[in-house]
């Protein structure tokens, strides 16, 4: 059997051994419903408290601010939909990027086909809004900004302080999609001035299926499942105790090594970038600098196409992804990479790479042995190529 290189982290991770050791008793002996009266129930019902506390800790929050959803989609549906129907009274309009996640963005559409008027703001070549538009953006109907903390395709951390710093000013409320920021930056809400905030356990080597949405104490949200009192009675639904124990044992590891981790994964992700872009007609997607997550490199070979790419490092047992998951089986270019202005033939031929915990030196060290023949090989049999090389003659 083959090994398999696994160089897909921003579409999930492996949940954590110490984490499914935490999760396992809740699906055996401690299976009472937290909402009964007995003591069979005080041990889930504690275990969701604590991990309430947990989560809310590593934001800078308090736990009363954490509610449980079932992962990172549904966390920003509730946010956008949530908060445009309770706030409808003060305006219609909402403010988002061109580059965020369909979570988002497919949201947002629903909302403009229900008397919601939507800007998607643009992104420069690197994958930032500008602050500037954002400014001018804004009208006295604006009741919402949703700007994803980092993008999961190209990196790209965006300028939130100033974003929150702004919104706070302006009375707008400010929400942020961190599915991809969340343990790997580290963030404390408060000083950031955000107002909701999305999370996903299995971005950080949680269970799948269970995420969360900080809402800000005294923020106007309409309640996302309508039943029993669960979630403060936003969030109706007996509670997925598991998921919610492995989410909190997630969050607390993946904060106690945030700088550590990082540090590892930048050096990795550099060679692996520096490497990569030693192949001729190369370029880099996303930002070259600091501002940019730690395990993601994303590039575009020129003259081929990304989806060719991944089925040869298949045939090596090496897993990425051309654009984002989400984007795989359609035939459109990913809307980020148009969004930072690539062609589409360009688009088409890109690759991303998201390192983790999990990765080694001796992988990236691998992938750059293997991937310029890819390379070559495609384009060797890319008639774009030849068409190329004819006319630079
Ligand atoms: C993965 C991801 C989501 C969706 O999270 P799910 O838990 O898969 O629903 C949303 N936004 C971003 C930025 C993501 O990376």
């Amino acid at each position: 059997m083959k090994e398999t290189i696994y160089l897909d982290y921003a579409a999930t991770t492996y949940t954590k051994p110490e984490v499914l050791e935490e999760m396992i008793p809740y699906f055996t002996e401690r299976f009472g419903n937290p909402s009964s009266v007995y003591s069979l129930s005080s041990h889930t019902k504690s275990a969701i408290n604590i991990s309430r506390e947990r989560v809310a800790k590593a934001i800078g929050v308090e736990a009363n601010e954490i509610y449980f959803t079932a992962g990172g989609s549904e966390a920003d549906n509730w946010a956008l939909k949530g908060i445009a129907n309770a706030n409808k009274n003060k305006g219609n309009h909402i403010i988002t990027t061109k580059i965020e996640h369909h979570a988002i963005l497919h949201a947002c559409e629903y909302l403009g086909k229900n008397g919601f008027e939507i800007t998607y703001l643009p992104v420069d070549q690197y994958g930032f809004v500008s602050l500037d538009d954002l400014k001018t953006a804004i009208t006295e109907n604006t009741i919402l900004v949703s700007i994803m903390f980092a993008n999961n395709e190209i990196g790209t951390i965006q300028p939130i302080r100033e974003i929150g710093a702004f919104c706070k000013e302006k009375g707008i409320i400010f929400h942020t999609d961190a599915v991809q920021a969340v343990g790997n930056i580290e963030i404390d809400v408060n000083e950031l001035n955000i107002d909701l905030l999305s999370l996903a356990a299995h971005k950080f080597y949680g269970p799948k299926g269970i995420g969360a949405l900080y809402i800000r104490k005294g923020i106007k949200i309409d309640n996302l499942i309508h039943g029993g009192g669960q979630e403060r009675a936003r969030r109706a639904g007996t509670e997925n105790v598991p998921g919610i124990v492995g989410l909190g044992k997630a969050i607390e590891l993946a904060a106690a090594k945030i700088d550590e981790n990082s540090a590892r994964l930048k050096k990795l992700r550099d060679k692996l970038k520096d490497g990569l872009l030693k192949i001729p007609h190369t370029r880099l997607n996303g930002p070259f600098g600091d501002e940019r997550l730690s395990g993601n490199v994303n590039v575009s070979f020129e003259f081929i196409e990304g989806e060719s790419i991944l089925l040869l490092l298949e045939n090596l047992g090496i897993c990425a992804s051309s654009g984002s998951a989400c984007a795989s089986g359609s035939l459109d270019p990913s809307h980020v990479l148009l969004a930072i202005g690539l062609p589409h033939e360009i688009a088409h031929g890109s690759v991303r790479l998201s390192l983790g915990d999990g990765t080694t030196e001796e992988e990236i060290d691998y992938v750059l042995e293997v991937l310029p023949s890819i390379v070559d090989k495609l384009r060797k049999m890319s008639p774009l190529y030849d068409y190329k090389r004819q006319i630079n003659r």
